[in-house]
């Protein structure tokens, strides 16, 4: 069998909403293309409404974005960070980068979140910050991370690039940390194809951050008529996108209402329909806590081995349904066996990297689609 053709059922098709085309013909009728245009700054409000008395900057990806806290924090070669080897490598290259040593910690069971129990036993007195990742958008147990943060005097940087929308006990993920960071991939709920944002929620931050997002200079004080001339005052890169990218954010970002409840219906169905069968095959589905708001951004689920995972993976295949394994532990790969990573290192990572599928979910699945791939979930021989 060929693999291009006979697909019925894509895992992810990238929303589009309605509005996106014509908002990036008004941004050439602006005539302002690049960045920092009408756009990025209906998008930079849109987003600060939902962190109140924070700063949002958009940004060309939340890769980006965790490059920019990394500067901001003034990561030097031999400081450590902490996070989960359970996550997308952008999360650790932002700070290797830097010349930071990642110190990896295990996750949580049940919602696949870095373990917070073992964080203690991680800090030393190199470690500079731990960077939750909100896994699924399901809050990590902020209450005693922010508390160990703060004992031992340590920054949080929240990887929230699964995470908008998603609260923990009734407040916004992305709003713990001394910054938090959001992507717009094509993978992600809302998006522009590539794009990203720093959500600064410490103040004294905003203006170093402002800096380094434009190549190291005072050039949007400038345009704000702060300063009469504008100059090199800092470190810096080119880290804004374009007005079209954020003509095709604001649109997305408009409807974002439309485009959450459609994934919420999906994400409820699948889990309705698949309860019982998921009980009585051993098969582990989404948890979430009761003080945890999940933005629908995945659905996954945890067969019981590694083998089932594969056989189901090509089964659903042969089925033209399109379904996908996630993260590789990090410790593992080989830059993080130069790390010093092995085997065994973070037994539940191992564990639920071998047996996760995530099953479709986008904007355009369809109801005719999804019961098809429950039906033939129901009917895997495990
Ligand atoms: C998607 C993702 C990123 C990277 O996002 P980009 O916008 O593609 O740079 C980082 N961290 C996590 C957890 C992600 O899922």
């Amino acid at each position: 069998m060929s693999t291009n053709d006979n697909i019925l059922v894509d895992f992810n098709i990238p929303a589009q909403t309605g509005k996106e085309l014509d908002y990036i013909q008004q941004a050439y009728e602006k005539r302002h293309i690049s960045g920092d245009g009408f756009f990025t700054r209906k998008c930079k409000s849109i987003l600060e409404e939902m962190y109140p008395g924070s700063k949002a900057l958009l940004t060309t990806s939340c890769t980006h974005a965790l490059e920019m806290a990394a500067l901001l924090l003034d990561i030097l070669p031999g400081d450590e960070v902490i996070l989960p080897s359970f996550t997308f490598v952008s999360t650790v290259n932002a700070f290797v980068l830097r010349g930071a040593r990642p110190v990896f910690c295990d996750i949580r069971k049940d919602t696949l979140n870095i373990d917070e129990s073992l964080l203690t036993g991680l800090i030393s007195p190199h470690t500079k910050a731990i960077i939750p990742v909100h896994y699924a958008g399901v809050g990590c147990e902020m209450d005693e991370i922010t508390r160990l943060a703060q004992k031992h005097h340590l920054h949080i940087v929240e990887d929230n690039a699964h995470g908008l929308f998603g609260k923990y006990r009734s407040r916004n993920l992305g709003s713990f940390g001394t910054f938090s960071t959001l992507s717009f991939h094509e993978t992600k709920n809302i998006t522009c194809g590539e794009g990203g944002a720093l959500i600064i929620n410490d103040p004294d931050m905003v203006t170093r951050a402002e800096y380094i997002r434009e190549k190291g200079t005072n050039r949007s004080r400038f345009f704000r008529g702060m300063i009469d001339k504008y100059s090199w005052v800092d470190i810096g890169s080119s880290y804004l996108p374009s007005d079209i990218l954020a003509a095709i954010l604001c649109a997305q970002l408009e409807s974002s209402s439309v485009i959450q409840e459609k994934r919420k219906s999906i994400c409820n169905t699948y889990q309705a329909n698949l309860m019982d069968w998921a009980e009585s095959n051993s098969v582990q589905l989404p948890y979430i806590p009761d003080h945890c708001q999940q933005p629908y951004h995945m659905y996954y689920m945890l067969m019981p081995s590694l083998d089932s995972r594969q056989r189901l993976i090509s089964y659903l295949r042969e089925n033209g349904i399109i379904s996908v394994f996630h993260y590789l532990p990090l410790h593992l790969s080989d830059m993080g066996q130069k790390f010093g990573g092995k085997v065994g290192d973070c037994p539940v990572t191992e564990s639920v990297s071998d047996r996760l599928i995530r099953l479709p979910l986008h904007f355009h699945l369809t109801a005719e689609q999804q019961q098809y791939v429950i039906s033939k979930i129901l009917a895997f021989d495990i």
